[in-house]
């Protein structure tokens, strides 16, 4: 008789009424749980330990940004597959993908904001967009953004979390990086202030290029800062030199070795930003 057959008809599978799905987190530094809730009501802070969950892009302008002030630009321009590269699947899939589930068409969102009062141009990554990896349209909102910034005398503030260049993108991507490099000349040209703000985790081309060329460079706590990840150099050395390099990829080692000036909270993030513009700001007469 085969196990799984029922004897009897009629018999009703009970669905056991669980808990909600996501009603709990689990946090990757100190593995309590905590609630969704108080999570999101505490900037994506773990309350146990402190750890800084990555949040989406919107909930990061809104902790920063005076509400309802924020105003996007060049929103037409878009992630596209220029060289029909295909991997496990084609990248204009993985465009589509990635775009139904962040409700994004590039992993970078630019625009106009306010910070206290202050008129600031804004570029953020978003992290669930590809790993928030800057390819052509990515540098081209920030190029934009670094334009209006110059026309419009803002100064300028980018908030990175990137695993680098894209590489589906290939040299398409990469020479973004001197592109907007190029941009941050003719904005320090302009004498204009630029801060970057350096979350978990800002790593390879992006680190490598504008994330660390802030007038100021500010980083979250325990934000992984560095150019090769773990999964590529693990597989090079052994576990001893791999927990070195975990410890010195983090924020408080970098601002050790003054690669950043500052580490910054979350919650004091808007605060510490508004006092840098006024100093700044005076300076460059914006
Ligand atoms: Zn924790």
């Amino acid at each position: 008789m085969n196990w799984f057959e029922r004897l009897k008809s009629g018999i009703q599978t009970v669905v056991r009424r669980g808990m909600p799905e996501n009603l709990y987190v689990k946090c990757a530094r100190c593995h309590q749980m905590a609630l969704r809730k108080h999570l999101e009501s505490n900037a994506g802070i773990c309350p146990n330990c402190g750890h800084h969950f990555r949040v989406h892009y919107k909930q990061f302008l809104d902790l920063i940004l005076d509400t309802d002030t924020f105003e996007e630009v060049a929103s037409n321009v878009r992630s596209t597959d220029a060289l029909g590269f295909e991997d496990r699947i084609k990248y204009g899939d993985r465009i589509k993908e990635y775009g139904k589930r962040t409700g994004m068409q590039a992993a970078v969102c630019v625009g106009v904001g306010r910070i206290d009062g202050r008129a600031v141009g804004v570029g953020i990554h978003e992290f669930g967009f590809i790993g928030g990896s800057l390819g052509a349209a990515e540098g081209e909102r920030i190029s934009r953004l670094i334009d209006r910034c110059i026309t419009d005398r803002l100064p300028l503030i980018l908030i990175c979390r990137s695993g680098g260049a894209r590489m589906q993108e290939s040299a398409l991507a990469l020479m973004q990086l001197a592109k907007i490099n190029a941009k941050l000349t003719q904005l320090a040209d302009a004498r204009l202030p630029f801060i970057s703000v350096l979350t978990d985790p800002t790593t390879a081309g992006v680190s490598a290029s504008y994330a660390l060329l802030g007038d100021v460079n500010i980083a979250e706590p325990n934000a992984l800062i560095g150019f090769t990840g773990e999964r590529i150099t693990g597989s090079s050395v052994g576990e001893e030199e791999l927990e070195a390099l975990r410890q010195a990829q983090r924020a408080e080692k970098v601002l050790e070795h003054g690669f950043v000036d500052l580490v910054v909270p979350r919650t004091e993030m808007k605060q510490k930003l508004s006092h840098l513009l006024s100093l700044l700001g005076e300076t460059a007469g914006v």
